[in-house]
């Protein structure tokens, strides 16, 4: 395996693009905005000198890494000699079945097809090419570079043969690969998920603060960060729509998501992105402040 395509190079294309490429793969990364690539070249070199300040690699990795990766606008041409894709486009299944379908018709025969979905179903997403063995979850985790995991979602169809070359794969980038059944939420989401829901609905019921809580959270349970900060750097948007494939995936009322989480995605408070959800954001500033909207 050699030549990887990356389809979107928005928050987690670049961070996959990126982690390929310092180990060697050459890769296309393809975005249809043409702005979302030069921002994410962007983003890579400062992330490479991120990691030279920090000796973790040398000037001539950073400048090898750069050289490993190219760009286009499109998907069609960008996977024509891809050995592996991994589809990092916004997550919509229309988006993505689209994206699929043009992969399906356009890739090698042999190439496999990954997603990095948060929440869609690998088995769906499957059923819409002609090669469902060959289609399989390749969840990276946010900062791609930092984070050690990646969670392998077998879909109802992927073969062994697809699970285990991208096991291999996810090794050879300094990865622990974990290897999982395509469930709503799979592994990761599905634990996740319902503690951010349950941290809402204790601040909602008034059992206590966005500090309280998640400092109980932070101390209490060695977690690096608070539910509801966690909550704010994922984006709340994606909380709520993640939540909803829980609850309508398994139609059962403990994964309804909580009444205040969709009044403030619904009013445009999505988290650190929007510079304000539980916390208030000023660029710049890395102190952490509590939304006055939750100050007692
Ligand atoms: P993002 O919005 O930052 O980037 C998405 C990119 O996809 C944009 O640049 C957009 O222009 C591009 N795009 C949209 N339609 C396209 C198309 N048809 N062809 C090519 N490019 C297209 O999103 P993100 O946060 O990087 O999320 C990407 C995927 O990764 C989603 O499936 C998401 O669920 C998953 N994910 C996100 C996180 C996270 O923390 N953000 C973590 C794990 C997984």
């Amino acid at each position: 395996m050699n030549n990887i395509s990356v389809i979107g190079s928005g928050t987690m294309g670049n961070g996959i693009a990126h982690v390929f490429a310092q180990f060697g793969y050459q890769v296309t990364l393809i975005d249809i905005n043409q702005d979302a690539l030069d921002k994410a070249i962007a983003t890579i070199g400062k992330n490479l000198d991120r990691q030279v300040a920090k000796e973790k690699i040398s000037e001539a990795d950073k400048q090898a890494a750069l050289s490993n990766i190219s760009t286009s606008t499109d998907v069609a041409t960008g996977v024509k000699t891809a050995d592996l894709v991994v589809e990092a486009a916004t997550e919509n299944f229309e988006i993505k079945k689209q994206i699929f379908k043009t992969m399906d018709e356009n890739a090698p025969a042999a190439a496999i097809l990954a997603t990095n979905t948060s929440s869609i179903s690998i088995t769906k997403i499957a059923a819409e090419t002609s090669r469902p063995t060959q289609v399989i979850g390749m969840h990276f985790m946010n900062p791609v570079p930092m984070m050690k995991l990646v969670e392998v979602i077998r879909g109802y169809a992927t073969s062994d043969e697809t699970t285990s070359k991208v096991m291999e794969a996810s090794k050879k980038l300094q990865k622990i690969p974990v290897e999982v059944n395509d469930y709503p939420g799979f592994v990761a989401n599905r634990i996740l998920m319902p503690m951010i829901n349950e941290a809402i609905y204790t601040l909602f019921e008034g059992v206590a603060g966005v500090e309280e809580i998640d400092t109980v959270m932070k101390l209490g349970m060695a977690h690096p960060m608070g539910p509801l900060q966690l909550a704010d750097f994922i984006g709340l948007d994606v909380c709520l729509s993640i939540l909803n494939v829980l609850y309508e995936g398994f139609g059962n009322p403990k994964y309804a998501p909580c009444p205040l989480l969709v009044n403030m995605v619904t009013a445009g408070y999505k988290g650190a992105k929007t510079g304000e959800g539980f916390y208030k954001y000023t660029p710049g500033s890395k102190d952490l402040v509590v939304s006055p909207m939750f100050k007692k």
